[in-house]
């Protein structure tokens, strides 16, 4: 008993601590006031993938999402998998929204329209100042939607490391390879310096770092890449795929090839001199046995005064992720998404990192979502108790006091980040 309300207490604490949301996919907010959104709305994102893996198929996922289908027909469709995923951690946070916005208890048979009407009805201008700096205590979002015109200062944009050539599953081709783009959420492709036809391999280099200047210029702080078997560039191996690419000696490379790992470090090196984080994805998703964190060992020890910001944990790596937050100066460990996927793991990894990695590398929360913006604040709820567990524990075995934990945990929401990112607040 005494634990619950030290653990309370200390929610009631965290609450009034800003929070600098350290990874998100919302797009400016007209594109979320510009859609219709409804109960499924809720269920439209991570718990995509578990909707599936209960046995729901695809073409019924996708016509739960369809607003051209009556509202109880897309239920229907839903009701009998939510069963099966209610208690995930990724669903949690959709109770929690659905209870904080649209004051429902529980989402079900007698509450699915009222909640939708509630919701249609919430979805004007102001929507994220209502949930992300009212309800959350946000002070700013980093946000990976593929475009820099977000709504700052309250949206801070993360832009994708390199062209989309060099990370889609599929073969790269020298009309990929000429013009460089990267493709926003709609399908559009924009090419990342228009100015310039790609002839030579530093011709591509080029268009890469007048891409990184100017999205800089736009305000990123920071750009994305994911974690990879990444082979030691060589420039000599790098230019006879260009020069094959070019000639037409073969017709495309497979995605992972000298090419894109000479490219990757080239640019992993630029964003570094540009002063800026490269954010790496780190495990789970899809076949994630290609995003082993472990990966990443020769890239840091090649780029020690680049600055990495590790996600998720590398989930299931978990223990190899904290040993490079252990082993790296240049590695921060970030918990985004991990409350979601579990919080019993994301409650287990925080004690541990505070015995065995620095504080100033820790970065608490970062909510993942992207149109369901009311869930950042279902899944910050949940890391705030993953965060008082974790102290309480600490606080009841003597070896911290109130005052202390809650200056970790200022540091883990707000200092950290904003330092790592050299964030102007
Ligand atoms: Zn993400």
């Amino acid at each position: 008993m005494a634990t619950a309300q030290l653990e309370q207490r200390l929610i009631s604490a965290l609450e009034q601590i800003e929070v600098i949301d350290a990874h998100e996919h919302l797009s400016p907010e007209h594109v979320r006031t510009s859609a219709k959104v409804d109960v499924l709305t809720l269920f439209s994102h991570y718990t995509e993938g578990d909707l599936k893996v209960a046995g729901m198929s695809d073409a019924d996922f996708q016509a739960s999402q369809n607003h051209d289908l009556p509202l109880d027909r897309r239920w229907a469709l839903f009701a009998p998998y939510l069963e099966h995923i209610r208690w995930g951690s990724y669903a949690r946070a959709a109770f929690i929204a659905a209870q904080k916005f649209y004051g429902a208890d529980d989402i079900n048979e007698k509450t699915y329209i009222e909640i939708s009407e509630k919701m249609a009805k919430a979805n004007t201008p102001g929507i994220y100042q209502r949930v992300l700096r009212d309800a959350c205590n946000i002070r700013t979002a980093l946000t990976q939607c593929v475009r820099t015109d977000v709504d700052r200062p309250l949206l801070t944009p993360i832009m994708p490391l390199v062209a989309d050539w060099a990370r889609e599953p599929e073969p790269e081709t020298w009309e990929r390879v000429q013009r460089p783009a990267i493709i926003d959420w709609q399908g559009n492709s924009h090419v990342l310096d228009p100015s310039r036809e790609v002839r030579t391999l530093d011709d591509l280099l080029s268009a890469h770092r007048t891409y990184t200047e100017r999205v800089k210029s736009e305000g990123a702080v920071g750009l994305k890449m994911a974690s990879g078997p990444y082979q030691p560039p060589s420039r000599e191996a790098a230019s006879q795929c260009f020069e094959d690419l070019q000639k037409g000696a073969i017709s495309s490379l497979p995605t992972a090839n000298p090419l894109r790992d000479y490219v990757v470090d080239e640019m992993i090196r630029f964003t570094g001199e540009q002063d800026l984080v490269v954010a790496v994805h780190t495990g789970y998703w899809g076949d994630f046995r290609a995003l082993d964190p472990l990966h990443m060992i020769p890239v840091l020890q090649r780029h020690p005064n680049v600055r990495f910001d590790m996600y998720h944990l590398g989930y299931p790596w978990v223990r190899e992720s904290i040993m490079l937050g252990k082993g790296f100066a240049n590695v921060w460990l970030n918990f985004c998404w991990t409350h979601i996927i579990s919080q019993r793991f994301a409650t287990d990894a925080l004690d541990e990192v505070i015995d065995v990695v620095p504080m100033n590398k820790i970065i608490a929360f970062g909510g993942d979502y992207a149109l369901p913006v009311e869930k950042v604040y279902g899944h910050l709820v949940m890391a705030r108790e993953d965060i008082a567990r974790v102290l309480a524990g600490r606080i009841e075995r003597g070896q911290m006091t109130e005052d202390q934990a809650l200056t970790l945990a200022r540091k883990w929401l707000f200092d950290n980040p904003k330092d790592l990112y050299r964030l102007d607040l």
